[in-house]
């Protein structure tokens, strides 16, 4: 009999988990990504911030799969799904398959706001990432011999919009760039002279924490320097300024957006599937959509719902049902079938700087040093590679004996940076 073949579609920590779960099995597996290689997105604001490497957070596919005898990657953009003839369509061609896992993540989501999808910087991509570090970078730069007062202080005044963990730990990190290197690169530029604004639509940090934890983070973010705006909401951008609700503008060259999520653009391709909030994919308690028992939806995609809250779009939640989905074909083709999912819920964690991080497990609440620690030792254990861990495990501890950043590089000039000449040759 021919082997059952398992296509994933999307191989971020969901169709990783899934694809681990299946390698060496008895099925064929195909896993397919429009990119060569699993990103570890949590670190991309280290990527921004000049702390990592780009490629200190990815790992090639093809690395894994040449180690399992039953799989293959295709490097493919997915444009949708045949549910009736079981067949996903991808620019490489169709490929068909006996069970299929979703996996293909979220994309940010900028509310319809036109203006701010125009000027705003995302954190989803490892090549957003590199283009946001090239630009603070520059934005010193351009400030060190800008004449002109009110320009310099607009260069370096960054925004960042939304208070959840990417807003806090990109804020707290790009204040200690500024502090301990930038500052120092540019004896022109006094730490007084940037600012950085982290602004909030609701009236916390850190929404998903207890209450002490979220006040730690305020407090210790305004310690360090950083303004938070409660309360705030941004309606508009251009290339220097953010405009907000109430009719308060910010001069800034700078907006990174990290308020919200909606699931990716597969999402919307695939017909007669039922859609939540946000876009993700509504799925049954084992994570097949309605109708189709082999197809599987999982991780940030899926609309999977627990007390009748969907489950937040983080990456425990996606490992855990990318194993869970990998787990059910299995079983299903010896004839069982698995309980629901039960999402395990272990916990949150957020850094905000050095030696100071908040965190939730099992119950109990930790903060500061403890948190900062335990914060390390898990993104290095999920991290993917040896040679990963090692790099970034060593960088880490350089960074923070010697108060140094060592991706300081501009390795591409881009739009902002034109938008900032033309600002000036306005009359
Ligand atoms: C900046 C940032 C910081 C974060 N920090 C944390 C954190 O601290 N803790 C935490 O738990 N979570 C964090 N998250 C969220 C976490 O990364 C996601 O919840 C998790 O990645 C979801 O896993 P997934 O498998 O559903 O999707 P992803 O990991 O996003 O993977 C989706 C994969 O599908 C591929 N793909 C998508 N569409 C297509 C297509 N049409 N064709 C081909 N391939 C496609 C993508 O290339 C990608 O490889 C963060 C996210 C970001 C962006």
């Amino acid at each position: 009999m021919p082997k059952k073949r398992v296509v994933i579609a999307g191989m971020g920590f969901g169709g990783l988990r899934a694809a681990r779960a299946l390698a060496g099995s008895d099925v064929e597996l195909i896993m397919i990504d429009r990119n060569n290689y699993h990103l570890f997105q949590p670190l991309l604001y280290q990527v921004a911030t000049a702390g990592l490497e780009q490629e200190e957070i990815a790992y090639p596919l093809r690395g894994l799969v040449r180690r399992w005898h039953n799989a293959s990657f295709l490097l493919a953009e997915i444009c949708g799904v045949n549910f009736a003839d079981k067949c996903v369509q991808t620019d490489a061609g169709p490929v068909q398959y006996d069970y299929l896992v979703v996996a293909a993540g979220s994309r940010t989501n900028f509310f319809g706001m036109e203006s701010v999808v125009a000027h705003a910087f995302d954190l989803k991509r490892l090549d957003q990432a590199e283009d946001l570090r090239n630009h603070i970078l520059l934005m010193f730069e351009r400030a060190s011999h800008e004449p002109d007062a009110k320009l310099r202080s607009a260069l370096l005044t960054f925004v960042v919009v939304g208070g959840g963990p990417t807003g806090v730990e990109f804020s707290g990190a790009l204040r200690e760039l500024i502090v301990y290197v930038l500052s120092q690169d540019h004896p022109d530029i006094a730490v007084s002279d940037t600012r950085i604004i982290l602004m909030e639509a609701t009236d916390s940090l850190l929404t998903a924490m207890p209450d002490d934890l979220r006040r730690y983070a305020y407090d210790k973010l305004r310690s360090m320097g950083v303004e938070v705006m409660l309360e705030s909401r941004v309606v508009g951008a251009t290339a220097a300024s953010v405009e907000l609700y109430g009719g308060t503008e910010i001069a800034s060259h700078t907006l990174l957006w990290s308020a919200g999520v909606s699931a990716a653009e597969l999402a919307g391709y695939l017909r007669d599937v039922e859609s939540g909030a946000g876009g993700r994919i509504m799925v049954q308690p084992d994570l097949t959509i309605h109708d189709h028992p082999e197809v599987f939806v999982v991780g940030d995609m899926a609309c999977c719902t627990k007390d009748g809250v969907p489950l937040p779009m983080m990456a425990p939640v996606a490992i855990q049902q990318g194993e869970y989905a990998a787990r059910a074909i299995m079983a299903r083709e010896q004839g069982r079938s698995l309980p629901a999912f039960h999402y395990l819920d272990k916990g949150a964690m957020a850094t905000i700087g050095k030696s100071s991080a908040v965190a939730t497990a099992a119950g109990f609440k930790f903060r500061g040093f403890i948190a900062w620690v335990a914060w390390l030792l898990l993104h290095l254990y999920y991290l993917i590679g040896f040679r990963n861990r090692l790099i970034v495990m060593m960088n880490w501890t350089y960074a923070y004996w010697f108060q140094e950043r060592q991706v300081r590089l501009i390795t591409a000039i881009k739009r902002r940076a034109v938008s900032v000449v033309l600002d000036r040759n306005e009359p």
